[in-house]
């Protein structure tokens, strides 16, 4: 009889039957360190601040000269109106060679296709290298007590990690068409302008905040970020509020309230955008009777690993799986590369991202097993430097 544990449609199956919404794993944390022990790792689970994270490692008998990781999230953001779902988004249905749910995409599938890789080429290969799992259930979240904390017991415990891969979704078409070797960076601002309140009819003894603000909005759009670099697209700043919450007609309010968020490449850095638009900022005051204030909150800096030795043997991997010959992408939103970055050389390769956080989120499931096979035939390369 085929085990879960041998088959990776039935693991996301059981995967997305657990209702592991941010931060909480609702016990597939605890699943997964019960498969992976059968395999052989070591495995260490611990909460910080109630978000549980899986730190396991397998390693082979011989001294061994690399580690590689594989990082993924099992928490998935919220399914909203269930009633607007064709199936329970945690039943984990198979109709018409897709499986829907929550997380079917983002990320459990990949979760499930790496660990049967895993449990293949340990079962069938002679290895050596090591292998560890970084698993959290606080990605979709803040992701404060996540994979950051995860590196953080790594380094703490001397555990060493040479490369890693993250299991996001990146493919765009066709499984493996896309891998992503660096995101964008991200800087939210909230903006204050302070006007002086007064009657509309008398706009001369008030200062309009709301028309200043427009002003000051019209200055920020008009930034020159960059023309894009060798990796990435240009950056690009976006408003994403604008409020006066002023009930009254007949009114010119004190304040108002406007929220951007910039999405940069690797020419800027948070501090170096701040720089950036404070300058206007003074700018503006100086010339303005409002006064205009940000905050600011920086979500990640941009980031890229250079294509080499990791990305080129993923896209070996991939066109000896599938002939597609892949491409790099720096786009979307942020991810966990984020934290990693900072330890070792880190790319990103999954399923395709079409469906994810949508209600009927769903995936071939022959794309599942594609997955896994890529993931397989990576191992097995990973593996292969090691042995000449
Ligand atoms: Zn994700």
């Amino acid at each position: 009889m085929i085990e879960i544990k041998d088959d990776p449609v039935l693991l996301t199956k059981k995967l997305i039957g657990f209702k592991s919404i941010t931060p909480d794993d609702d016990g597939s944390i605890d699943y997964i360190a019960s498969i992976v022990e059968q395999l052989g790792f070591k495995s260490n689970i611990f909460s910080t601040q109630g978000v549980k994270n899986l730190f396991a490692r397998w390693s082979p008998k011989t001294d061994f000269k690399r580690t590689l990781a594989f990082n993924g999230h099992v928490d998935v953001v919220p399914p909203g109106e269930e009633n607007l779902w064709a199936s329970n988004p945690f039943s984990g249905e198979i109709k018409e060679g897709r499986i829907f749910g929550r997380g079917s995409v983002d990320m459990k599938s990949s979760v499930a296709a790496f660990l049967v890789a895993l449990n293949e080429v340990i079962t069938q290969e002679e290895l050596c290298c090591s292998f560890v799992l970084l698993i959290t259930s606080d990605e979709e979240g803040n992701a404060e007590y996540g994979t950051k904390e995860l590196l953080k017991w790594a380094a703490k415990n001397d555990e060493i990690i040479t490369d890693c891969i993250v299991g996001e979704p990146t493919s765009s078409k066709l499984v493996g068409d896309t891998i992503k070797i660096g995101r964008r960076g991200s800087l939210s601002g909230y903006i204050v302008c302070k006007g002086k309140q007064g009657h509309i009819a008398y706009p001369e003894k008030a200062v309009n905040p709301v028309e200043e603000l427009i002003n000051f909005l019209r200055k920020l759009k008009s930034l020159k970020l960059d023309a894009g670099s060798k990796f990435f697209d240009p950056s690009s700043l976006n408003i994403s509020t604008v409020d006066t919450n002023n009930k009254a007609l007949n009114v010119i309010p004190e304040e108002s309230f406007a929220s951007f968020n910039v999405r940069f490449n690797d020419k800027h850095s948070c501090s170096s955008l701040i720089k950036k638009i404070n300058k206007t900022i003074s700018e503006f005051n100086k010339g303005s009777s409002a006064t205009v204030e940000i905050k600011y909150k920086c979500s990640g800096e941009s980031f890229v690993t250079e294509p080499g030795q990791l990305s080129d043997l993923l896209i070996t991997s991939i066109k000896e799986t599938t002939d597609i010959d892949c491409k790099f992408s720096t786009g979307g939103g942020t991810s966990d590369a984020r934290f990693i970055r900072e330890h070792c050389p880190v790319v990103e390769f999954g399923l395709v991202g079409e469906t994810m956080h949508q209600v009927n989120e769903n995936t071939r499931v022959e794309d599942i097993i594609l997955l896994k096979e890529i993931y397989k035939k990576f191992l097995k390369n990973y593996n292969k430097k090691d042995r000449k």
